[in-house]
């Protein structure tokens, strides 16, 4: 196997199959979990499985459980040619492709739940999406039998579902988080920044720019989130045409929110410009 030719499986047979070889041979598999139109963010999750494992597999599958009714599953971005050439270059050894067939053969009704960290924010602004993601991570993590997997910090709120799901439901596999990957500009790296007008692009820096004032706060010694939400307010006052879903300094283990900052917090923002949901965040405190 080179390292600049990933294997592309489509099937979960011959991918079991494939893997069942490299543990034989007493090999760890990481597993990078995507959606495909690949950025710089997915490509460091791929190089950190590679420091950590032995075998990287990657997958690209464009979840439709996890999206909405209204939400953008038939126009989000495809291009598996791009993304093996991409996952390539950064060392990636097995790509796991399925059809959405092969996840969810008809008649499929069983679906993970996980309660309470799913119930604000993402949970409240996309309903049933946090069963989406529960439900085609554990599958995957069922069908690549993973020693770790590798998700980014970027979506805060799915990295506590995830790690409580791992938890509550014994899956035998460690859980890595990766910092979040900006652009230049500070703006998060998204596979939805493909939908940015270079205007709308302009806009959506008030999200890096907030946290980045709520960071500064936290480096001064400031524990009182009054402070943070005027500061937020303030922030986002500059552009009036980003409209916030929330923007809120939370627990970073029970995203409850939080009115004073103990040893570790998180600011989580998700903000509409024009028809672009962006999320970003922040921790305080690692
Ligand atoms: P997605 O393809 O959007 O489902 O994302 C796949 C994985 O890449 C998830 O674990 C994301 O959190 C992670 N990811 C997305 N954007 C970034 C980023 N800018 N930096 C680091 N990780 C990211």
């Amino acid at each position: 196997m080179s390292e600049t030719s990933p294997e592309l499986i489509h099937q979960i047979d011959p991918l079991r199959k494939r893997l069942a070889e490299e543990r034989a041979r007493g090999r760890t598999i990481g597993l990078v979990p995507t959606m495909g139109a690949l950025h710089e963010g997915h490509l460091s999750l791929v190089r950190l499985a590679r420091e950590r494992c032995d075998l990287v597999v990657a997958s690209v599958f464009v979840n439709p459980t996890q999206f909405g009714p209204n939400e953008d599953f038939a126009r989000y971005p495809r291009n598996l040619q791009r993304d093996a050439e991409l996952l390539a270059l950064a060392g990636c050894h097995v790509i796991f492709a399925p059809t959405t067939d092969a996840v969810y053969p008809s008649g499929h009704v069983t679906s993970v739940h996980v309660a309470e960290v799913t119930r604000r924010w993402e949970g409240a602004a996309r309903p049933g999406h946090f069963d989406g993601v529960a439900t085609v991570v554990l599958k995957l993590f069922n069908m690549v039998g993973p020693d770790a997997a590798f998700f980014g910090q970027k979506d805060y709120q799915q990295t506590v579902v995830i790690r409580r799901m791992v938890r509550d439901l014994d899956v035998p596999v460690a859980i890595h988080v990766a910092p979040t990957i900006r652009d230049d500009d500070g703006l998060a790296m998204s596979s939805r920044n493909a939908y940015l007008s270079p205007r709308e692009r302009d806009q959506g820096l008030v999200l890096s720019r907030t946290l980045q004032r709520c960071r500064e706060l936290f480096e001064r010694g400031q524990r009182d989130v009054a402070v943070y939400d005027s500061v937020i307010a303030d922030s986002f006052a500059a552009e009036p045409e980003v409209c916030i879903d929330y923007a809120s300094v939370v627990d970073a283990d029970t995203l409850e929110p939080i009115s004073r900052i103990g040893d570790r917090a998180v600011v989580i923002i998700a903000a509409r410009v024009g028809k672009t949901r962006l999320l970003d965040n922040a921790i305080l405190g690692e």
